[in-house]
């Protein structure tokens, strides 16, 4: 399976523990998704508002490997150096307390959602 790389496919429709694949065409765009970009944002319903609202990105945990400029092979290395999940929070814009993580495994060039 190669990767839907959109927000809503990879926060909201993608099933944990189904590994998806990532190739030498798109791994640049891989690793700003998930280890730089911050414009990041998705609308889904939340739980604690009871209604359909914008969750935008917050902070990453764990994208310490993460130096952008490097040449292709050196970055593919560090994308695929996430054992340990790198987690992504977001916050929906109602309530700044109202908070949704995903926790992405990131090795031997596949994706897998682990939480
Ligand atoms: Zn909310």
């Amino acid at each position: 399976m190669t990767i839907k790389f959109y927000e809503n496919y990879l926060f909201l429709e993608m099933g944990l523990y189904d590994p998806i694949s990532f190739t030498q065409e798109n791994y640049l765009d891989v690793s700003n998704f998930f280890l730089n970009a911050t414009q990041l944002q998705f609308d889904c319903y939340c739980v604690e508002c009871k209604q359909e609202l914008t969750f935008k990105f917050e902070s990453r945990v764990n994208n310490k490997n993460w130096v952008p400029g490097q040449l292709p092979e050196i970055q593919k290395t560090m994308l695929n150096s996430h054992k340990i999940p790198i987690v992504l929070v977001f916050k929906c814009q109602r309530h700044q307390s109202h908070i949704y993580t995903f926790s992405f495994r990131i090795t031997g060039d596949k994706i897998t959602k682990v939480g």
